[in-house]
């Protein structure tokens, strides 16, 4: 499956597109780029589903006791006065059902999650029963159909169980598992090739030479990358070099379904990510009215998506988790995700004008507020370790003061701790 090559390009004309806008464009044009592949249950953990899964059976298979009880038929009881039914031998345990038929006026042991034996509807509890040497006796009021589950209550044969795009948690392995469903349909893992460009970046371990820093973006970004359930190929640190960076981006094309680059992004003059990008021809310069993020630059290197992120730690973490995670959510087969913002009361005041959407470092503070990190400066990870999440503003807001509703954005929403 292969993407359109012009699958990034802008709509004609526009400057600074909002941020809204520039997801609906995106989303629009991304398509699952893997193959399909069958994958055991036992190894389907965090796979994405490729096809919907309807349940071949229904659950549970038969109606079956909610409580340790005796099953009856509901028309034996009378309205009112106590209630006396004739025990018959044996019993309806889980796995072990019982093989008679139970007439008017009779009634059968059965334990939690036994099949109704024949003839019964209703199981009163063990709790509001006395033996009384062959037969039960208990009180009036009795419900029709109490303390039995259902067949199907779960879930019936031929009813979607799973539909396509979603991803295997525990509740769906749970969910496959119950209706006996050993193997699926999966998307072949999406492969991610992530490095970083910049002549001043050393590695950790290294000692650091004058000017020099170490490189954060390319931990950071594999980390981000596999908390999507991605695989996340290590490409290294790359000089400000137009031929090593076009090396670099054919390399990381053949071997990945996509490219995160951090740094070189925004068309300055050591911005070589851009300019190789735009040289070979399926690249577009989104002006994204966001802070923080320069330009992010989206290209394609032989149709393989390229992410050109910003060098700024912060802006490259924000830039991910708003625009290349869905990209990738998407290109790996799995639904758009839209992460789920709460609504806060902001605990600090905040300049902004309208006309482009703000993301800050916040965090919860436990009594329904939310504060921002001491500095908005996209270079500071301190703000990143510091935060549990993003606070949203968005594009048409002014400034905040203490006291207003603020949308927080937690880092587990993006499925990032
Ligand atoms: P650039 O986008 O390459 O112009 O980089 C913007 C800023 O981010 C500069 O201060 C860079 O030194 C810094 N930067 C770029 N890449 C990284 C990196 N991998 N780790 C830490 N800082 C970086
Ligand atoms: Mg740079």
């Amino acid at each position: 499956m292969a993407l359109k090559n012009d699958c990034f390009a802008l709509p004609a004309g526009v400057a600074w597109t909002p941020v809204t806008e520039a997801l609906a464009d995106l989303r629009g044009r991304l398509s699952p780029v893997t193959g399909v592949e069958a994958v055991a249950l036992g190894a389907a953990q965090g796979r994405i589903l490729a096809r919907d899964v309807m349940a071949p059976i229904s659950l549970p298979p038969a109606d079956n006791s909610a409580v340790d009880g005796y099953a009856l038929a509901h028309g034996s009881l009378t309205p009112e006065g106590e209630q006396r039914l004739a025990l018959v031998p044996g019993r309806s345990a889980a796995g072990a059902p019982f093989g008679g038929v139970i007439a008017a006026g009779q009634a059968v042991r059965v334990l939690t999650g036994g099949v109704m034996p024949d003839g019964t509807d209703s199981v009163v509890m063990d709790e509001d029963v006395d033996r009384d040497g062959d037969a039960i006796r208990f009180g009036s009021g009795l419900k029709a159909g109490a303390n039995r589950r259902r067949a199907g209550e779960d879930i019936r044969a031929d009813a979607p169980a799973l539909t396509a795009g979603a991803r295997l948690g525990p509740a769906a392995m749970a969910r496959l598992a119950s209706i006996g469903v050993a193997e699926v349909a999966a998307f072949a893992p999406l492969r991610v090739a992530v490095f970083s460009t910049g002549d001043e970046l050393a590695e950790p371990g290294e000692a650091l030479r004058p000017g020099q820093i170490y490189d954060a973006n390319r931990a950071m970004l594999l980390s981000l990358v596999r908390a999507q359930g991605v695989v996340a190929l290590d490409h290294g640190r790359i000089p400000d070099r137009p031929a090593a960076i076009a090396d670099a981006l054919a390399t990381a094309a053949r071997d990945a379904d996509a490219v995160i680059v951090s740094g070189g992004a925004s068309g300055g003059d050591e911005d070589h990510v851009s300019r190789e990008l735009s040289r070979s021809g399926a690249m577009a310069l989104w002006r994204i009215a966001m802070k923080p993020g320069r330009p992010l630059a989206l290209g394609q290197i032989d149709g393989v998506p390229v992410f050109g992120l910003p060098g700024n730690p912060v802006a490259a973490f924000v830039c991910f988790l708003i625009f290349a995670r869905p990209a990738l959510c998407r290109l790996a087969g799995a639904d758009w995700p839209e992460p789920m913002g709460y609504p806060l009361v902001a605990r600090f005041s905040a300049r902004k004008k309208p006309g482009r959407a703000e993301y800050l470092r916040g965090r919860a503070d436990g009594t329904g507020g939310v504060e921002k990190f001491r500095s908005d400066g996209s270079g500071l990870i301190g703000g990143l370790v510091w935060s549990g999440g993003l606070i949203a503003l968005d594009h048409d807001r002014g400034a905040v003061e203490a006291g207003e509703v603020v949308q927080f954005l937690p880092y587990a929403e993006f499925g990032v701790v």
